[in-house]
């Protein structure tokens, strides 16, 4: 190995080729502790939450997120957040064990009689028991995401109902670094917004009308149709009753848009 203080050797000091600047089991034990520490946290933010559930009225626990606890530590452009211990989505999404019927933790009990029957048709008859750990993992968050997705599809809800459980799963497959499954979650999450944008009334969960515009104009960006992103946006910008909060993201992203417009303009120019 090189010696690092070569330099130093002038000034009167020896033996300094095999000293090292760090002890070697350091790290270990910073990640230990790191972990150790983590799991503390974790365990001080879950907590079990009683679910009946109204198919199969299966009375089961879930792990909910005790509010507060948990920081926000930034938000990406189309909305998605990043807190510094655990990631809420992972348990947004309730799963009865016995019979397969899943949905946001939210709205969970509210299913009709019809919408009854065709859960019991179509994912009860099915569903084979599945147990997922107590924490879970950004893939357990996935399954159960997709089984909620499959049971919306069964109640027959709206687009937009549809279109959030897909963002929210496009979202989880970034958090997975796999940007080809999260690109076709996105593609969902668009259609299924665009088509509420016509047909549906707001709010959807907790989005509101402009913030769903917003999302879509990010979500164009995302897929390159700059001129459509822009239109979007322009319109959330514009809108008299857009909050100060988003008509801030929403000139931000404006410029983020025209950058990249440039950008790809100019690359296109190259490539001639
Ligand atoms: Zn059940």
């Amino acid at each position: 190995m090189d010696n690092v203080f070569e330099e130093l050797k002038a000034l009167g000091f020896r033996n300094l080729d095999k000293i090292e600047i760090f002890a070697s089991d350091v790290k270990q034990k910073t990640t230990d502790e790191l972990q150790k520490k983590q799991g503390i946290a974790l365990a001080d933010i879950l907590y079990d939450k009683t679910y009946i559930c109204p198919i199969c009225d299966k009375v089961f626990t879930s792990k909910a997120i005790r509010s507060g606890k948990n920081r926000l530590m930034s938000v990406d452009t189309d909305l998605k957040p990043k807190y510094d211990t655990v990631n809420p989505s992972l348990y947004e999404c309730i799963v009865c064990p016995k019979c397969g019927y899943a949905a946001l933790s939210k709205i969970f009990s509210s299913v009709s009689p019809k919408q009854m029957g065709w859960i019991k048709e179509q994912i009860c008859s099915q569903y084979k028991e599945r147990n997922y750990p107590e924490v879970l993992t950004n893939k357990d968050a996935v399954e159960r995401y997709k089984l909620a997705l499959l049971n919306a599809m069964a109640k027959k809800v709206k687009d937009g109902e549809k279109a959030y459980l897909c963002l929210k799963i496009a979202w989880l497959y970034r958090e997975l670094e796999d940007s080809d499954q999260e690109k076709t979650f996105l593609k969902y999450a668009l259609t299924g917004f665009l088509n509420a944008y016509n047909h549906e009334r707001f709010p959807i969960f907790e989005l509101d009308e402009l913030t769903v515009a917003y999302i879509i104009a990010d979500l164009y960006r995302r897929f390159e149709e700059y001129d459509k992103a822009l239109q979007w946006v322009g319109y959330v910008i514009l809108e008299k009753s857009v909050s100060l909060r988003l008509k801030t993201r929403g000139l931000h992203l404006k410029s983020l848009i025209r950058e990249e417009k440039m950008s790809k303009i100019e690359t296109q120019n190259k490539d001639k």
